[in-house]
C-alpha cells in the first residue's frame, strides 16, 4: 500500500536525519599506526628481536588530489579519533539516505519491479509454494 510505504520511508528518513544531527566534528582521512626501522646499521631496530621505532601515528588525507600525512601525538590521536569515527558514520548515513531515496523514487515512479537490487511491491512477487522441509542441522555444521 502506498500510504504505508510513504510512512515507513518518512520514518526511516527521520531516523537518519536524527542520527545526522547527533554527529559532531568530522575529520577526513584515516589513521595508520606504524613501527619502523631506521637507516642506522647498529640501531636497536636491527637487533634480534628488533626494537622498532615508534609507534608513529599518521593521519593521512587527500587535499586537492594530493595525499597529505601528518604525524599525531598519542594525545592528539586520543582527542581526534572520535572525529574520524564521526566522518565514517557520516558516510554510512549518507549512503543509507541515498539508498532510501533511490528506493523511494523507484516506488513513487513505479520503477521498483524493473530496478535491479530493489524489492518489488508485494503484489508483483511470484506466489511461492511452501518451503521444502529443511534438513536437520548437525552439530559442527557451521558456515565457514
Ligand atoms: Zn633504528
Amino acid at each position: 500500500m502506498p500510504a504505508a510505504d510513504d510512512h515507513s520511508a518518512a520514518q526511516a528518513r527521520a531516523a537518519i536525519q536524527a542520527a545526522l544531527g547527533q554527529i559532531g566534528f568530522t575529520l577526513p582521512g584515516s589513521i595508520t599506526i606504524r613501527r619502523t626501522r631506521c637507516g642506522k646499521p647498529r640501531c636497536a631496530c636491527k637487533a634480534d628481536p628488533p626494537a622498532l621505532h615508534g609507534p608513529y601515528i599518521q593521519w593521512t588525507r587527500t587535499v586537492n588530489g594530493k595525499t597529505v600525512t601528518r604525524t599525531l601525538t598519542q594525545a592528539q590521536y586520543q582527542t581526534y579519533a572520535s572525529w574520524l569515527a564521526n566522518a565514517r558514520r557520516l558516510r554510512t548515513l549518507a549512503a543509507e539516505l541515498e539508498a532510501l531515496s533511490v528506493r523511494e523514487m523507484a516506488r513513487a515512479e513505479g520503477w521498483a519491479k524493473i530496478t535491479p537490487g530493489t524489492q518489488a511491491p508485494p503484489r508483483t512477487r511470484p506466489v511461492r509454494g511452501p518451503n521444502p522441509p529443511r534438513p536437520p542441522e548437525t552439530p559442527g555444521d557451521q558456515p565457514a
